[in-house]
């Protein structure tokens, strides 16, 4: 089905029968839109994701919905994927209007309840592991910029339900499986529609990037370890059309958790090489690696995305040591790592 030449273009795109994709935008960071996909049932629309709930989005929704003949009061029920404001907030806002159903993995609960915790700090944990990680320079940097802010908890009210591993929900012909993929975040959850093979990814297969690992409020022991299982898992499905959150849809999920299990192997050994070298932690690795597709030096990004790239090298690195690949010294806050 033709999709336009830049999948960020407002519109609703058949991708399947009865399925639309409708891409919403994100203001000002390199995402550029979030997709949600809408599925016409007997019951009403059904859409995967919800968008960030800003005024221009739910403009650019509502015009989309129109096209398909619907609008923000037909849709039934959102099931989200993961606890992100670009795919959860919406949801929520369309809900106290309209009193649709959210649905949200159940791994989700205790990010969700840990920023609801009174005196609850925006990246709190992120600076945290930075510390953890010797960045303090990236820290002094987002401390400035007020990153570390009160919680606002608008639109992030509960879900009306969590949803379970392996739930399978029925709609009109469709069944989708709801898969839990920890990783991008502890509850992150993939909806597989084997008989159409479409699978609504979410964030854990992306076609153009690698997805963030453990930015959430309540961060698992082993967030790397958890992705690759859960793209192992994916990979062991039959073959599906991907249906990604950022980018365009893709012809094959195969294809992509092919190319970012090779990306993390890559990258665990640049990790391995950079402590060979002499680097010690997680920052000092961080700055020892390219970043990005254009193999940019750290110093050369903004401050929030050295956050996510030390955190990311900080989470190779703690893989390594799980592997008995590394050992990890920690004196004061910082660990430090040496070769096996
Ligand atoms: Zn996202």
């Amino acid at each position: 089905m033709t999709q336009p030449r830049d999948w960020a273009e407002l519109g609703a795109y058949p991708v399947d029968v009865d399925v639309f994709r409708i891409p919403l935008p994100l203001p000002g960071d390199g995402l550029r839109a979030v997709n949600v996909y809408a599925i016409r049932t007997d019951q009403g629309l059904v859409v995967v994701d919800g968008g960030w709930a800003l005024e221009e989005s739910r403009r650019q929704f509502q015009w989309a919905l129109k096209e398909i003949g619907a609008s923000l009061s037909d849709i039934n029920r959102f099931l989200v994927t993961h606890a992100h404001r670009d795919h959860y907030t919406q949801a929520v806002a369309v809900r106290r209007e309209y009193g649709t159903r959210v649905s949200l993995g159940v791994g989700e609960r205790e990010s969700l309840v840990e920023m609801a915790r009174p005196g609850a700090i925006h990246g709190g944990p992120q600076l945290v592991r930075l510390r953890r990680a010797g960045a303090d320079p990236v820290i002094e940097r987002l401390l400035t910029a007020r990153f570390d802010r009160p919680v606002d908890l608008t639109n992030w009210d509960l879900p009306d339900e969590w949803l379970d591993a392996g739930t399978t929900l029925p709609l009109d012909d469709r069944k989708l499986l709801a898969l839990p993929t920890p990783g991008h975040t502890r509850g992150h959850l993939v909806f597989a529609d084997l008989g159409h093979r479409v699978l609504f990814a979410g964030d854990h297969v992306l076609p153009h990037i690698t997805p963030s690992i453990g930015f959430e409020y309540s961060v698992s022991a082993s967030p790397l370890a958890n992705y690759l299982s859960s793209l192992a898992a994916v990979r062991q499905l039959p073959d599906m059309l991907l249906l990604p959150a950022h980018g365009p849809v893709t012809e094959s999920v195969h294809l992509r958790v092919d190319e970012l299990v090779a990306h993390h192997h890559e990258r665990l050994q640049a990790c391995r090489t950079a402590v060979t070298g002499g680097a010690r932690t997680g920052y000092e690795v961080a700055q020892a690696l390219r970043w990005t597709r254009r193999g940019r030096d750290l110093a050369t990004l903004d401050t929030f995305n050295q956050m996510l790239a030390t955190l990311e090298a900080a989470a190779h690195l703690d893989l390594l040591v799980a592997q008995g690949l590394l050992i990890e010294a920690s004196s004061s806050e910082v660990v430090r790592y040496t070769v096996a």
